[in-house]
């Protein structure tokens, strides 16, 4: 399972986000702490963020550590939105940049944590490369965001073994789904910070139980209980 994190709120470097806390996604991608699956995350990373209302990515097939010219520019990487995640691909999967989170259509950004059986997922034209989770960002950016809960559940519905963890941000609204792995959120003054696991031992972080839709606009949160919870 992949580790990632979405920001909504005030502007924020991207190496505030990803690189410095003392468990961020930099670390995470050798030593999570929360993770069920897989050791460590080294087959890749993304960092997207919405720049007057564009996104933009910059994906990478290679472990988050090693990369110093990331680490460079993301100070100066600022952002009110950001969705970033770092990788452990599920074998049998494509290792490439287009395969690495977070996805798009244009409009959205969006991470997926987890796996799916590719055979209950329809053939895309729009997908970025053949991994699950490109699959599954087509199939969900078609349904449109708004059904991102019912598109979840009915994916999950057709593989009770699918984890369906996403994350994912217009600019303007952050939505996360928890579906077979952790999620916990921090609510600071500023803004909003959902993330697969907290990113320090601060006392704030709630952790978001399992089969829960969340939305996070204009400074609120909702919590959705998802449909097929048993
Ligand atoms: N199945 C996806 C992949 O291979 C996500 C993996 C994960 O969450 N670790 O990239």
């Amino acid at each position: 399972m992949c580790r990632h994190l979405g920001w909504l709120g005030a502007p924020r470097s991207v190496a505030a986000l990803m690189l410095d806390p003392p468990q961020s996604l930099l670390v995470q991608s050798y030593a999570p702490r929360r993770q069920k699956h897989g050791l460590m995350n080294a087959d890749g990373w993304g960092a997207g963020f919405f720049d007057d209302g564009v996104p933009r990515r910059w994906r990478s097939d290679k472990p988050l550590w090693g990369d110093a010219s990331f680490a460079s520019v993301a100070p100066a990487l600022r952002s009110g939105c950001v969705v970033a995640a770092v990788r452990s691909a599920t074998i049998g999967m494509p290792i490439e940049p287009s395969a690495s989170a977070p996805f798009s259509d244009g409009q959205w950004l969006l991470s997926h944590n987890g796996v799916v059986d590719r055979a209950v997922l329809p053939l895309s034209a729009l997908a970025e490369s053949t991994v699950d989770s490109a699959l599954l960002a087509a199939l969900i950016f078609s349904r449109g965001l708004d059904a991102l809960g019912d598109t979840v559940a009915e994916v999950g519905a057709s593989d009770p073994n699918a984890r369906l963890n996403i994350l994912a941000a217009n600019g303007s609204c952050l939505l996360a789904t928890t579906w077979g792995d952790t999620l916990s959120m921090l609510r600071c003054d500023d803004g909003v910070v959902l993330a697969s696991e907290p990113y320090d031992d601060d006392p704030a972080w709630q952790d978001i139980p399992d089969r829960h839709l969340v939305t996070v606009r204009d400074g609120h949160v909702e919590l959705t209980p998802m449909k097929g919870t048993p």
